[in-house]
């Protein structure tokens, strides 16, 4: 299909945050894309950041990072995990970068003798951002999520933006979702509906009557409710949608199926044929989550662990993984400032796998040590991303290749043993924002070696956001100590991925890249996949009776 023929799905939120705009926006990709069409999703973020990248996770969660290297809001990772496409750097947007590229234009004089303004060259750029979407990836639908509620002064010149769009594409070719919360009020005992029409209201004062209102609510929207809402939006009543709480987000397609969404957005609303959808495989992931039976409980030793969604692609590829093996995946938050304490310390050696997922700093950075020690020495399985692959090298170094204060320059530049170093071309960069090494690169997995087996090719593709890497000039010293480098970028120059043998541990795994964000619910990242694999495995050998451990009897806690 042409571009010319591409439809346009906006998708606004009212009333309170934090209603899952994300989720909504990605479960009707889903719908769209099972029901045979093409789908890009995109997010237009209203504040002044021009990426996430600097940002702390406290702020903003994950930040996403795209096979092209940009550093996203984390609603593309659900985007990309429901709809099984990739996003790119086109696929989010926002105010700051929007701002950035037209005053760097006006600088270079491309508006000479004029006047910039909000209208029309900020919100120019917005729409042509949206047909870029379009005309790079020639899709049949666009969906575009616009962060933010309605009736934020940040989000104003998007809005006014997607008012405007239909003018260029037509009408026709275009739709407005507008989601909302309907509250249970206790004491009343009954849904409250005036919310809605406030926020559909002032939808409407900036000049967009939606087209479809999807209410979030704790129960399903009565037909009485349902038909309140729709008098009030000018709408029929099928398109008022009930989007009632859920016990897992990968239910919300099948939900809005229920709901007849998708046959709404196409039949009725886009006038479109389509064949009945395949949801068999989504239906089968939601069924196997809910009726796994075996837990495995993987302590993940970070220093956001106050906030699930600054590892939220790390929490959902360990979901895939155990939907794959028919278990549920129970995560310990392990604070890494607090390993110290022998109750946490206690905690990571009863558990049936240890995760050491990215991060950045010092701060933290011994507690993981300790975690990967315990790890390795009582042969728990583990996983280490990015910055846990620091982590596990630098112990390795310490307690077994006898480099005793070895760590990474990052958190020691004094060290006298540098394992993990800036790349010479970092050591120039001075800008923090969209320096580090970022995005997919191609890794070559050297023969007879565990990850090599699990990947079962011999070049992967995987993600990264980094600054800090291997050292060469100790690689070798590592090497002959036992640490195995299963991946280097194809020159070899990088170590993108090491392991112990499987003599010495059963799973003992890190990488540079970050494996979880290409993690998708049907096929789990393989690392993630064995990982959870292996814990499940240890959980079982734990549940044995005493003297049947098998022939990795655990040392105590201490021991090297
Ligand atoms: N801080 C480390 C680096 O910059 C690791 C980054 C990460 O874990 N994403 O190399």
């Amino acid at each position: 299909m042409t571009s010319a023929e591409t439809r346009f799905i906006f998708i606004t939120g009212g009333v309170v945050s934090s209603l899952g705009k994300g989720i909504a926006a990605a479960s009707i990709g889903r719908l769209l894309v099972a029901r045979g069409f093409d789908v890009q999703l995109q997010k237009f973020d209203p504040y002044i950041n021009v990426d996430p990248g600097t940002m702390s996770p406290y702020q903003h969660g994950e930040v996403f990072v795209t096979e092209d290297g940009a550093e996203t809001d984390l609603d593309l990772g659900h985007y990309e995990r429901f709809t099984d496409a990739n996003t790119s750097r086109a696929s989010n947007v926002t105010a700051g970068g929007i701002y950035n590229a037209v005053i760097r234009r006006e600088r270079r004089g491309d508006y000479l003798g004029a006047t910039v303004q909000v209208v029309p060259h900020i919100t120019d750029e917005i729409k042509q951002r949206i047909k870029l979407m379009a005309e790079s990836s020639e899709v049949d639908f666009v969906i575009t999520e616009i962060g933010g509620t309605v009736g934020d002064i940040e989000s104003l010149p998007f809005l006014e933006a997607i008012r405007q769009f239909p003018v260029a594409v037509g009408r026709r070719r275009c739709m407005f979702i507008h989601l909302t919360l309907v509250p249970y009020v206790g004491h009343a005992g009954e849904l409250k509906t005036k919310p809605t029409q406030h926020s559909v209201n002032e939808l409407r004062r900036i000049g967009i009557a939606p087209d479809m209102v999807v209410c979030r609510s704790e129960s399903v929207l009565s037909a009485e409710i349902r038909q309140k809402i729709a008098l009030f939006a000018s709408l029929p009543v099928q398109a008022v949608v009930s989007a009632r709480d859920v016990p897992d987000i990968y239910l919300v397609p099948l939900v809005f199926r229920s709901e007849g969404v998708d046959d709404f957005i196409l039949h009725e609303h886009f006038g479109l044929g389509a064949p009945e959808p395949d949801l068999s495989g989504w239906e089968s992931i939601t069924q196997r989550a809910a009726e796994a039976e075996g837990r495995v409980r993987i302590a993940l030793v970070g220093k956001y662990v106050r906030l699930e969604d600054a590892y939220l692609s790390v929490v959902e590829a360990l979901r895939h993984s155990g939907i794959h093996h028919g278990c549920k995946v129970q995560i310990d938050w392990v604070d890494s400032e607090a390993v110290g304490d022998p109750e946490l310390a206690g905690r990571l050696a009863e558990a049936d796998g240890i995760l050491i997922p990215g991060g950045f700093g010092g701060r933290g950075f011994e507690g993981k040590i300790r975690a990967a020690q315990i790890a390795r020495e009582r042969r728990i399985p583990f996983l280490g991303i990015c910055l846990g692959m620091h982590v596990a090298v630098s112990e390795f170094a310490r307690h077994v290749a006898g480099m005793g204060g070895a760590n990474s320059t990052e958190m020691d530049p004094e060290t006298p043993y540098p394992v993990i170093d800036l790349l010479p071309e970092q050591k120039e960069i001075a800008d923090m924002g969209g320096t580090m090494r970022l995005g997919a690169d191609p890794i070559k997995l050297h023969e007879d070696t565990a990850v090599r087996d699990l990947y079962g090719e011999a070049v992967i593709y995987e993600r990264h956001r980094h600054r800090y890497e291997v050292n060469n000039h100790l690689r070798r010293r590592l090497e002959t100590a036992g640490l195995v480098c299963s991946g280097t970028s194809p020159d070899e120059r990088l170590v993108e991925v090491i392991e112990l043998r499987s003599d010495a541990h059963p799973f003992y795994v890190a990488s540079q890249y970050h494996p979880e964000f290409k993690s998708r619910p049907e096929r789990p990242a393989p690392l993630f996949r064995q990982f959870v694999g292996a814990a499940l495995a240890h959980a079982l050998a734990a549940e044995l009776p005493a003297g049947r451990e098998g022939a990795h009897p655990a040392p105590p806690v201490g021991a090297t």
